[in-house]
């Protein structure tokens, strides 16, 4: 099983750190993309999977910078040739999210659609599940599930565990320290986890108050507490994602972490690849250079 991470930013717009999004592929050729943050259908391409390719979407929540590129994730894969529809599974509230989206492209849609003539439009289909804490789905010999995070206010926010064989794969989504994500990642080889730089974050007028970066601060897990729920996890391997801002001193928040835990820390990039047996050994990797 890999993790392909696609965007490792936040909403705050960094070249290179685009919104939030992984690609799992498992051993048997299952692929599946977890959020689609700007930029994801651009990084699918270079990650070697083209959006036309995904076997499932998987949503962790409904804030718009993990949701924001679905409809262009969508149009892009049917003009790649995609030629059914796109599983979608999320949080309650994901039907009328995409349904309200599908309506508002719709008329934009159906003239293209009229127009170009292209062989096959069951590409557009978009089928929604909405799932609770504890949903399990299965693909080949992957076992995925579901567990609810702490993200309040956002309610149901979900992280997902894949197991394949031995191997197991945790991603949290966006969440405070939870101990739903302490239970699902237990002995995890690598957990995927949201970090929040508080340290690195000051007011800047017009742009955040200390009240802002307080608030921001209490539904993510800070670069002093991420080290914590990955030893309290006991996960063997620890991969920092989603960072607040997307500009940082890597070398302070690797100290921060390693403060709290034994285990390998790595700070992730898009395009970074991961072996889950062998998460040591990752790098960037972009077939599209
Ligand atoms: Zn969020
Ligand atoms: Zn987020």
């Amino acid at each position: 099983m890999e993790l392909h991470l696609l965007g490792t930013g936040c909403p705050a717009v960094d070249p290179d750190r685009m919104g939030p999004a992984a690609l799992v592929r498992s051993s048997d050729g299952a692929r599946i993309l977890v959020d689609c943050g700007s930029g994801v259908s651009q990084r699918l391409v270079s990650a070697g999977t083209p959006g036309a390719d995904i076997d499932l979407l998987l949503l962790t929540h409904l804030h718009s910078d993990h949701v924001v590129d679905l409809f262009q994730l969508v149009i892009s894969s049917w003009h790649q040739g995609r030629d059914r529809g796109l599983q979608v599974v999320g949080p309650a509230g994901t039907q009328q999210f995409v349904g309200s989206l599908l309506e508002v492209w719709r008329p934009e849609l159906e003239g293209r659609v009229m127009h170009e003539k292209r062989p096959s439009i069951e590409g557009l289909d978009v089928e929604i599940n909405e799932i609770g804490h504890g949903a399990e789905m299965e693909l080949g010999d992957l076992l995925i599930e579901a567990f609810e995070v702490d993200h309040r206010p956002m309610v149901p926010a979900f992280g997902y565990s894949f197991r394949e064989h031995d191997n197991h794969l945790v991603i949290s989504g966006d969440t405070g320290p939870c101990e739903t994500l302490i239970e699902a990642a237990m002995g995890c080889d690598v957990l995927l986890h949201d970090v929040l730089l508080k340290h690195e974050m000051v007011p800047a007028e017009g742009i955040r108050t200390q009240e802002t970066i307080d608030q921001v601060a209490s539904y993510h897990a800070t670069a002093d507490q991420v080290g914590r729920i990955a030893a309290e996890a006991e996960a063997k391997s620890l991969f920092l994602t989603h960072f607040v801002p997307p500009r940082f001193d890597e070398a302070t928040l690797l100290e921060m972490v390693q403060a709290d835990y034994d285990g390998p820390v790595i700070c992730g990039e898009d395009l970074m690849l991961i072996d889950v047996e062998n998460p040591t050994a990752a790098r960037v990797v972009n077939c599209r250079p």
